[in-house]
């Protein structure tokens, strides 16, 4: 069956007596093109001779589609692997060497313009308008950018809705499959976003949610590639949840806030505070401390609390020195936390940790957990 497929993937004639099982030659044909479109599959007029070279690299990039995946690693074209395929996704490649942003830029300004270049007539342009605004809120409540509407010239972020070939050598392939696309920070094209108008764009859960596929694009806009987590938005593949109960996870925080610096910045109530980002080097950590895993700011007391493995830091904003008699133990203070968390963030009277798969409320007056959250997923099983 290895040797049938691989032959098949080379467009070598196969005999009529040969059963092909369930393996169709166009799955072949369809699973060689997603190699070659989001794994870096290279196809060369080869020669028969190096057939086996040939079917090496294929077996090699199945690998590899399946290891990011989650799905078992067989290096064949297996249903399951037919099946995350055949799934709606993101047009953008999923391996970093292959990326359109292998070096990964970011915005220099924090203040970023974006238009709407056109409207799908699948919606009402006003559910449009602010399906994109809510899309990049959610970016800016856990970032310093800000994002601005304009309605006339070059934006940063240029939006459009368009039909197969639309003038950027990648073009769109009808309703499913690729279903949108963006590109990394940078001038001209570089941060634009572009909607298959083939699909149908909607509020909800029919068709294809255009805020759910906007958070997405705007996370590569903003210089993230794909993420191999299921339940971050970066996941390639398309999954339709509730908006209204959206959330990141920690690691579409954690990937957004490590572009936008070894610096830190105060976030309060999902508003960054003026005079931010600062660098953490001038804070005082010990020379062992190279990496901080969270930073959250407590405006009641004025004091930014900093997450290093299984410690943390209390930072006093007004003396603007590090408190005395820190590092402290996460799980020690912050009972049921710990004993690392992922990210953080302070949104009225609550801390928001996440911790893998979950995410707790902490209430900051009265020291406890109030609320067990599951960090949903949105793209991808
Ligand atoms: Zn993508
Ligand atoms: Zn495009």
């Amino acid at each position: 069956m290895k040797f049938l497929l691989l032959t098949l993937v080379l467009q070598v004639s196969v005999s009529e007596a040969v059963p092909l099982a369930t393996l169709q030659e166009n799955d072949v044909e369809f699973a060689n093109k997603y190699l070659i479109n989001f794994y870096g599959h290279k196809v060369e007029e080869t020669p028969m001779i190096k057939m086996k070279v040939k079917s090496n690299l294929i077996e090699e990039k199945l690998q590899e589609m399946q290891q990011f995946f989650g799905l078992n690693i067989t290096g064949q074209l297996d249903a399951s692997t037919l099946q995350m395929m055949h799934t709606p996704r993101c047009g953008v490649p999923d391996v970093q060497q292959f990326s359109t942003f292998p070096r990964r830029p970011v915005w220099r300004t924090h203040s970023i313009t974006y238009r709407i270049n056109n409207y799908t007539p699948d919606m009402k342009q006003k559910d449009v308008d602010y399906a994109i605004q809510k899309a990049f809120q959610v970016w800016s409540n856990v970032t310093p950018l800000k994002f601005r509407k304009i309605d006339a010239g070059e934006a940063d972020i240029m939006i459009l809705f368009a039909y197969g070939a639309h003038g950027d050598y990648s073009a769109f392939d009808g309703r499913g499959g690729i279903i949108a696309h963006a590109f990394g920070p940078g001038s001209g094209i570089q941060g634009d976003a572009h909607f298959d108008e083939a699909e149908m764009w909607t509020i909800n859960s029919r068709g294809t949610n255009l805020f759910l596929v906007a958070v997405h694009e705007f996370g590569h806009s903003l210089g993230l590639g794909h993420s191999n987590d299921p339940k971050a938005i970066m996941f390639p593949t398309y999954r339709y949840i509730d908006p209204s109960t959206f959330r990141l996870s920690a690691d579409d925080i954690r990937g957004i806030q490590s572009l936008y610096d070894d610096k830190y910045w105060l976030i309060s109530n999902l508003r960054p505070q003026p005079n931010y980002p600062k660098s953490i080097h001038s804070l005082g950590f010990p020379d062992s401390v190279k990496k901080i895993d969270a930073a959250v700011y407590n405006p009641l007391i004025s004091k930014t609390y900093f997450f290093v493995d299984d410690q943390y830091w209390r930072y006093d904003e007004r003396r603007r020195s590090m408190d005395p008699t820190y590092p402290k133990l996460i799980s020690k203070n912050f009972q049921g936390i710990g004993p690392k968390i992922d990210a953080a963030f302070y949104f009225k009277r609550h801390y928001y940790f996440f911790q893998g798969a979950t995410q707790f409320e902490y209430d900051v007056v009265h020291h406890r957990v109030t609320k067990r959250l599951k960090s949903n997923s949105w793209f991808g099983c």
